[in-house]
């Protein structure tokens, strides 16, 4: 009858209304956990080189001041850890921006091989060090107009190339490889076949601070917010970003980029650099 209807209407209704607020209520939850371990993180990430410049500062006043080597060896050490927060503060600075929406883009249309041989030049030495070796292959002897803010870009490549490097294997490879997309994009995928990344983890990835490796790894200097400053870039460009890993054999972040025209006959099919 139309009561019975009405009532069970009513009833999924109610409970449809429930479930939402219930799902509300748990990504609230979440987002409040990530906000506190946000925080957490900030305090850390600050604290650990605070310390050890406030540690190196105390041990020349205690008297090493006075010994001429090392009063030089406790100073360029303080000087590390003040770099290090200079770096992980412009990196927080950065990200607010981003996060707030004031990023300003300066677009200019330039050719990707140009991208990819300044972010290459740049990160000779770093991948030198763990003798890894930086490939890039263009698909067909083509090369690719594109629009953006090269700047920004090239940060954009930067972070993800430097990330192969870091967590890439020693003796490795990281390689550049830029293919046709759909909608008249380009996808510029960056491979490593480093540590890779658990699957559990991958969601995550582009949070602020987050980092697999919560308690090691240091050495590397990273700040956490490499990826999620990425994401923001690659947002403001309208541009998606992509990860497939898989943990123990390797990592490939691939990202989309609005193509121009195509360019031929460029030279290099493949150039190996270190
Ligand atoms: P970080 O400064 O820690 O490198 P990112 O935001 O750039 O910060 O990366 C976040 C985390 O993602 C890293 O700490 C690392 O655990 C993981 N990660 C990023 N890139 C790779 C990669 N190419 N291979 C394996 N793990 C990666």
């Amino acid at each position: 009858t139309q009561v019975t209807t009405d009532m069970a209407t009513l009833k999924s209704e109610v409970e449809r209304f429930a479930k939402g607020k219930k799902l509300e209520i748990e990504a609230l939850k979440i987002r409040e956990s990530y906000r506190k371990e946000f925080l957490g993180n900030v305090s850390h990430e600050l604290k650990t080189p605070l310390f050890t410049v406030q540690g190196y500062i105390l041990t020349l006043l205690d008297g090493a001041m006075k010994d001429k080597t090392l009063r030089k060896k406790y100073l360029n050490r303080a000087m590390k850890g003040v770099d290090r927060l200079i770096y992980i503060v412009k990196d927080l600075d950065m990200i607010t921006k981003l996060e707030a929406g004031d990023l300003h883009l300066d677009k200019e249309n330039f050719l990707i091989s140009e991208l990819i041989h300044s972010v290459y030049e740049l990160l000779e030495m770093k991948a030198a060090k763990k003798n890894i070796t930086l490939l890039y292959d263009f698909d067909s002897n083509t090369d690719v107009m594109v629009c953006g803010d090269k700047e920004r870009l090239q940060q954009v490549l930067t972070n993800l190339v430097v990330n192969s490097i870091k967590y890439g294997e020693k003796d490795g490879t990281t390689e550049i490889t830029v293919e046709d997309f759909i909608n008249n994009k380009i996808l510029v995928r960056v491979t490593d076949n480093g540590e890779g990344i658990k699957q559990e983890n991958i969601p995550r990835l582009f949070e602020r601070f987050f980092r697999v490796d919560k308690s090691g790894n240091r050495k590397e200097g990273g700040s956490g917010l490499g990826l999620s400053i990425v994401k923001h870039i690659l947002e403001a460009h309208e541009e998606k970003i992509y990860v497939e890993s898989e943990f123990g054999v390797g990592s490939e972040f691939s990202f989309t980029l609005e193509k121009l025209e195509e360019v031929t006959e460029v030279d290099p099919l493949i150039t190996e650099m270190t």
